[in-house]
């Protein structure tokens, strides 16, 4: 059954932290796409009765991508080499050749 612009749905509300009822105030393909929480009129989309992830989620997620980034650092450019632009003079030690 579709909903209508004003109807009354129950929805989860993070402001509230549980269920409560809210009105439809956008529409997405004959479902509420967003929803106005009756108790503290908060707008919000439409979440199925789910109640989002925990702060305590959200958080972990986050330091978790922060890991991820952080994984690979771009490599150090190497300075050392900055001396070593000129041109290679002939640096060929005489090898000690086992001849007998
Ligand atoms: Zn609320």
């Amino acid at each position: 059954m579709d909903a209508r612009l004003g109807d009354v749905i129950d929805d989860f509300c993070v402001k509230c932290r549980r269920l409560t009822n809210h009105s439809v105030v956008s529409l997405m393909n004959g479902a509420a796409a967003k929803v106005r929480c009756r108790t503290c009129y908060s707008d919000h989309d439409y979440r199925n009765e789910q109640a989002p992830p925990s702060k305590k989620d959200l958080k972990k997620a986050e330091l978790f991508n922060a890991v991820l980034s952080g994984v690979a650092p771009p490599p150090a450019a190497p300075e050392e080499a900055a001396d070593d632009a000129g041109p290679k003079k002939a640096a060929k030690k005489p090898g000690k050749r086992a001849e007998a």
